[in-house]
């Protein structure tokens, strides 16, 4: 590539309405240009680095096994009723009607539409597992729109969807994407740390997110350096109320989460299903009890602390001494889940909704008296995964002892760039995702999803790389790995030539570099490269010629190093 014949459209100064570093410069290097709020031009330049960044992650979802595909952007809002998320999901999802006034969606994730292809192409348990990813185009109608592509509202997205035949295998595939994640970015060259996670609007039961360490991530982590502990502070806070059941529970880690297949009925009690679920009398006491309660702007998750025994039959709001909100208003059994290290958890599924005013017992049933409430019917390992480790750590401070006992705290900020779920049979049941087993005997798929914020990933290594004079790109991800930037450009027939041999000989190598044959000034030629963060520049001036050598220096380094003509080559790979 010659940069008179590309596009570099660098800015002095960056437009006063960005916020934070690798905001200011994507904008000033020409990498993006404002269309409107969250939605972005990719410009040459940065058009490179994004694809640069699909690439590594396009290679390493092909090695792990995945298959490629490209679904629409354009989504039925009736697929989302069918799931039972178009309702939930809020004003993110942006909706708009077609010229025969049928509902559509611009798909945010596409959990829906894979399921329905699968649906209807997979059928037997021999095609199956399958994991099918694609990096493609969301929208998200996100509140506050902000840092640039970090936060935009269209935004390009690797996202990836498993099917199974058991929970076992899902869980290998997990494992496999935690592996898969890692290496995607050491690849990219972040610095980065994965996390335990809630599982947010896409529920589902376990999860980990993978953040970019920055100062500037909107995400508080809590991590111990002594262990594997890091979880996301948003998680800790949602699990709050445990602390207060734990202190009245022996023999911690005895419980554990189950669900049932039974839907519950909505505007309906189900104490007798709890009941038998549990293998229960009718008349066994418990101590909290989780309802789902409707609210004006939805519905939200409540869990309520009773005092005393209780009859499950007989709960009733005046024995409610302690209420904690959740911010999520998931499925209870999900946000549940992560604390069933400290309380016997059954949940069941489906929504009941509740009148919040008489607390009627709905959902879930945490059963959590003093003498320890031991299940009968759940297997951990067998039925559900064994819980994980999530504690209050909502209001820690650095040095604080890690939950896992293994050391204490420290507290750092990240910027998610990737999150993986179970999804479990979540959207398998709604949307009848079924297979034949080796019986002949039809059965609901185990489903796990994965993404990665494709675009998202260049702000996030902008913020991890820059310095006064730019960006600082790792090298997998530069626009050009290499600029040539001869002096006397068009004055020289020397500098042309030697510059115009070097820049053959690094192509044929195989160096992506760039010749700047504009002509301009150098300060102003190394600015532009320094700014937009190219990891290697090298000068050819007459000077340097006579005496065989090019003068080389990287992004970072403090001083010049002259390196012989012939050597060059070797010298950069
Ligand atoms: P966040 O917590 O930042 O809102 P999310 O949890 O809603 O993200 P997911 O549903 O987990 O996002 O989507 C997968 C990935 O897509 C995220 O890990 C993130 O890297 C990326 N992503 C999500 N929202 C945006 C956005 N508005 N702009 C750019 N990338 C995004
Ligand atoms: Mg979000
Ligand atoms: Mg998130
Ligand atoms: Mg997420």
């Amino acid at each position: 590539m010659r940069a008179s014949q590309f596009f570099i459209a660098t800015l002095k100064e960056a437009p006063s309405d960005a916020e934070i570093v690798s905001h200011k410069l994507m904008l000033r290097a020409g990498l993006i240009r404002r269309l409107a709020g969250g939605i972005y031009t990719w410009m040459p330049m940065g058009l490179r680095v994004l694809r640069k960044v699909e690439n590594i992650v396009r290679e390493e979802m092909d090695r792990a096994g995945a298959i490629e595909l490209l679904m629409p952007a354009v989504q039925p809002f009736e697929l989302w009723e069918e799931s039972g998320r178009g309702p939930k999901y809020g004003p993110e999802l942006l909706r708009f009607k077609d010229r025969h006034q049928r509902d559509f969606v611009i798909g945010p994730t596409h959990e829906e539409v894979i399921t329905d292809v699968v649906r209807r192409d997979v059928k037997s348990y021999r095609q199956l597992p399958r994991h099918f990813y694609q990096i493609q185009t969301k929208f998200r109608d996100e509140i506050r729109p902000r840092f640039g592509v970090m936060r935009g509202r269209e935004f390009l997205m690797k996202d990836g969807y498993s099917f199974h035949t058991s929970y076992a295998d899902l869980e290998r595939e997990y494992r496999n994407m935690y592996d898969t994640y890692s290496r995607i970015f050491t690849r990219l060259g972040l610095k980065f740390r994965a996390v335990a996670a809630d599982t947010g609007a896409i529920g589902g039961t376990g999860s980990h997110e993978f953040h970019v360490l920055a100062d500037s991530g909107e995400d508080a982590i809590a991590f111990c350096p002594a262990s594997d502990y890091a979880a996301n502070v948003e998680l800790a806070e949602a699990v709050t109320p445990v602390k207060v059941m734990r202190s009245g529970i022996p023999g911690d880690g005895a419980g554990g989460t189950a669900t049932m297949e039974k839907k519950a009925t909505p505007g309906k009690t189900r104490c007798e299903d709890v009941a038998a679920f549990l293998g229960l009398p009718l008349t066994q006491t418990v101590k909290a009890i989780a309802v789902m309660a409707e609210k004006e702007s939805g519905s939200e998750f409540v869990l309520l602390l009773l005092r005393g025994d209780h009859d499950l039959n007989e709960i009733k709001a005046q024995k409610v001494v302690g209420e904690f909100r959740f911010a999520r208003d998931e499925e209870i059994v999900e946000a549940l889940r992560c604390k069933a290290g400290y309380i016997g958890a059954v949940g069941f599924k489906g929504r009941v909704v509740a009148d919040r005013s008489v607390a009627v017992m709905s959902d879930m049933v945490c059963g959590a008296n003093e003498e320890g409430f031991h299940l009968t019917g759940v297997n951990f390992g067998r039925d559900l995964p064994q819980p994980a480790t999530v504690a209050d750590i909502r209001n820690v401070v650095e040095g604080d002892p890690s939950p896992d006992g293994n050391g204490t705290l420290e507290l750092c900020r990240g910027i998610e760039v990737g999150h993986i779920f179970q999804l479990r049979t979540k959207y398998a049941e709604a949307l009848k995702c079924t297979f034949l087993d080796e019986q002949g005997k039809d059965q609901v798929m185990e489903m796990g999803c994965y993404g990665i914020g494709v675009s998202r990933i260049v702000g996030a290594a902008i913020e991890q790389g820059h310095d006064e004079r730019g960006i600082i790109f790792p090298a997998g991800i530069a626009p050009f790995a290499v600029a040539i930037v001869p002096m006397n450009y068009a004055k020289s027939e020397a500098v042309r030539a030697a510059a115009g041999a070097l820049h053959a000989e690094l192509l044929a190598a195989g160096i992506d570099a760039i010749l700047d044959d504009r002509d301009e000034r150098p300060g102003s030629m190394f600015a532009d490269w320094e700014l937009i963060g190219i990891p290697h520049r090298v000068v050819v001036g007459e000077r340097g010629l006579k005496e065989g050598k090019l003068e080389y220096k990287g992004r970072s380094d403090a001083e010049a190093t002259m390196v012989a003509i012939g050597e060059m080559a070797a010298f950069l790979k």
